[in-house]
């Protein structure tokens, strides 16, 4: 880190003046307000802070993933963020148990590394994020006070942007830069110079942070209230945070002793398509960093028949009817549930006048997913169980959606799910199962369903069923079972 860079507090006493004058002198409107929020957030404590702890306990809710789709229940997540920004390093323990999970995994910098640790499994590996700005740049975002210092950090990517009001009171606004984000919009309020407001623009939509309660900790301040939109939705609450300077230590920064590198995962990353049998095909692919997204195709005579409704649905269907060397029409789309990231391929199945199959609670984000209402003729509403030629389809329940269509095909005695288990090892490995995986093997056994196989919407493993059934078994319900401080 360059401490050059910083513009000291001292500028404060000019501010007022050069405001008046925006654009009079290149730059000065954006140091004097910059050096106001420097100030505000304590002066030389914040521009030489070292690294700083902040623990939230926060209300999260994930948009679409509701146990219905009426609306979307908030989780508890605990977070424990220790940012070293003398060295750029960071480590960020989540922890959360609830209805649908449990987890406790930490990302951290190790050496030269950034590694995702799950608690939970007693694993690591490499994180999805590979620099320090990707990985802990939503950590940078929801604090007012790493923003002050990022912003005190980088003056030559600030631009004013005007006065504005907001929540009845003067501010100013200025953006700036961080690497790996859209630019940042702060709303500096005018009287105090502490950050009411965050905005940026994403391929999102717009996400708003909003700061409040501000205080002060060993000199600097913090915004003890937070709240985080995408769009208008409210999406994460603060319930408490605090805040602690110059505390974190360097023992933050390792692997735990006991936790170990994680099994192979199956490489996913090209389209695959896998004949399962005769007639039956398992397409799809995982791209790097992303939610694989599977497709199962059932040849039924004349037409086929698809199951697994993810994004990128047409691309799996051509690469499917490649590989099976004819050109039917997909006559018949099963929806599984009505969560929104299982229904982004629902406008390919539309645009190729597919019937829908689907759970009655679907219907709206399907309808919603596919750009139109579907109409009656091409929409047939699940109820209980249902045989669609060479498949079968039951209505069921779990923890993780109110309805499922657990599609079961006879002929290779094989289930296809959405959720409940992913199989993300490769060979014989288990990997750790959730308590949606106990809840689906209760709910199978409840069918009497004769099972040999388990297919997932997310990965391209074929899952024996004596993997599923270990990975139920193998379940710790335990909401904290490495014992971390976190969840303790
Ligand atoms: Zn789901």
């Amino acid at each position: 880190m360059d401490n050059r860079k910083f513009i000291k507090a001292g500028l404060l006493a000019s501010a007022a003046s050069v405001m008046m004058s925006v654009n009079a002198y290149a730059g000065e409107t954006e140091d004097a307000l910059i050096a106001k929020v420097v100030d505000a957030y304590g002066g030389d404590s914040l521009t030489e802070m070292r690294s700083i702890r902040i623990q939230n306990n926060y209300k999260n809710s994930f948009p679409g993933q509701g146990y219905t789709p009426g609306y979307v229940e908030f989780t508890p997540l605990i977070q424990d963020a220790q940012i070293d920004v003398a060295n750029e390093r960071g480590s960020v323990e989540g922890w959360s148990a609830n209805w649908n999970f449990n987890f406790n995994t930490r990302t951290v910098s190790v050496d030269d590394d950034i590694v995702a640790i799950n608690y939970s499994a007693g694993t690591y590996q490499p994180a999805a994020a590979p620099d320090y700005y990707t990985a802990f740049g939503p950590v940078i975002r929801v604090s007012d006070t790493l923003l002050a210092y990022e912003l005190a950090k980088r003056p030559e990517t600030a631009e004013y942007q005007g006065a504005t009001t907001y929540v009845g009171q003067p501010h100013e606004l200025i953006s700036f830069e961080i690497p790996n984000s859209p630019p940042l919009t702060l709303y500096v309020n005018s009287e105090t110079g502490y950050i009411s407001k965050m905005a940026r623009a994403t391929g999102f939509g717009d996400l708003t942070y909003q700061f409040g309660n501000h205080t002060s900790a060993n000199g600097v301040g913090y915004a003890a209230d937070f709240e985080f939109f995408v769009g208008p939705d409210i999406n994460i609450i603060s319930m408490s945070r605090t805040a602690s300077v110059n505390s974190v230590r360097s023992t933050a920064f390792r692997i735990d002793r006991g936790i170990e590198a994680e099994p192979e995962r199956i490489d996913g990353s090209e389209m695959s398509v896998n004949e399962l049998a005769d007639g039956v095909h398992f397409a799809g692919q995982t791209p790097a960093g992303g939610a694989g997204a599977y497709t199962v195709f059932v040849d039924a005579g004349d037409h086929v028949i698809a199951v697994g409704g993810y994004g990128g649905l047409q691309a799996r269907y051509d690469a499917y009817k490649e590989a099976a060397g004819h050109d039917k029409p997909l006559r018949y789309q099963i929806v599984t549930h009505h969560h929104t990231d299982h229904l982004g391929g629902m406008a390919d199945a539309n645009a190729m006048g597919a019937t829908f199959v689907t759970p009655a609670n679907a219907v709206g984000n399907l309808n919603t997913a596919a750009g139109e209402d579907i109409p009656e003729d091409r929409l047939q509403v699940l109820d209980e169980k249902m045989t669609l030629g060479p498949v079968e389809i039951y209505d069921i329940s779990t923890n993780h959606m109110a309805s499922m269509a657990l599609v079961y095909i006879p002929s290779i005695k094989a289930v296809f799910q959405a959720d409940h288990y992913n199989g993300t090892y490769a060979g014989d490995v288990v990997s750790p199962g959730g308590s949606g995986t106990v809840a689906l093997k209760k709910a199978i056994a409840a069918l009497d369903l004769d099972v040999d196989t388990v297919l997932s919407a997310h990965g391209s493993k074929i899952i024996p069923w004596s993997e599923f059934e270990a990975a139920a078994t193998n379940y710790d319900p335990d909401p904290c079972p490495g014992g971390r401080a976190i969840c303790r």
